[in-house]
């Protein structure tokens, strides 16, 4: 595995989270996920925070300002320089173009995007149930729906974004955490 700027696509209880902090312990890099930074300055009710509440809660996006600001400090930091995980950013074509730029300048472009796919109804039972483990306020059903929608029409269009760069490798979402790590390391491997 030489990839180690990596970014993970996929939708609303792909298991994108689990499977970037399997990463980020094999790799030896910072998971980087926009959705944990936004809960965190929720919780700790800052500036940014109050901006967000509401609008994390109804399961759209956050500004773009917001998010673009959050990920260039944290890809600022010196323990991302050796490699970073993605996920949750970006999100739409905006924040794809701002994140290239961001990476152009600190001189360490993406080295691979993958997108881990599952089927739609399959989301949504697994957001579900993980509502009941976790009860994060954004798991109910209507806003499941909605964060849906909006991966599919604003996220989406970033596979081909990515795929036309040649950075794209898709994967099989289906199975157990330990099936989906193994795909996600073989699709690391391939050049
Ligand atoms: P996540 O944990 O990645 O599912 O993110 C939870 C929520 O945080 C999303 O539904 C959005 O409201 C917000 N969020 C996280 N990342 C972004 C982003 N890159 N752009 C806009 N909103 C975001």
């Amino acid at each position: 595995m030489s990839a180690r700027r990596i970014l993970l696509l996929g939708a609303p209880g792909a298991g994108k989270g689990t499977q970037a902090e399997r990463l980020c312990k094999t790799l030896g890099v910072p998971h980087v996920s926009t959705g944990d930074m936004l809960r965190a300055a929720v919780a700790a009710e800052t500036a940014v925070g109050k901006r967000a509440k509401a609008v994390m809660e109804a399961g759209q996006l956050v500004s773009d300002e917001i998010v673009i600001a959050l990920c260039e400090e944290r890809l600022s930091e010196p323990d991302a320089r050796g490699g970073f995980i993605l996920d949750g950013f970006p999100r739409n074509l905006v924040q794809a173009e701002a994140l290239d730029e961001l990476l152009v300048a600190l001189g360490a472009p993406l080295e691979r995007c993958l997108a881990v796919h599952v089927e739609s109804e399959e989301l949504v039972q697994r957001l579900l149930k993980r509502a009941e483990l976790e009860g994060r306020v954004d798991d109910n059903e209507e806003t499941i729906r909605v964060r849906m929608r909006v991966y599919e029409a604003e996220t989406e269009p970033l596979l081909s974004y990515y795929r036309s760069r040649d950075l794209l490798r898709e994967i099989a979402g289906a199975g157990s955490i330990e099936e989906i790590a193994r795909r996600i390391e073989e699709a690391l491997g391939r050049p």
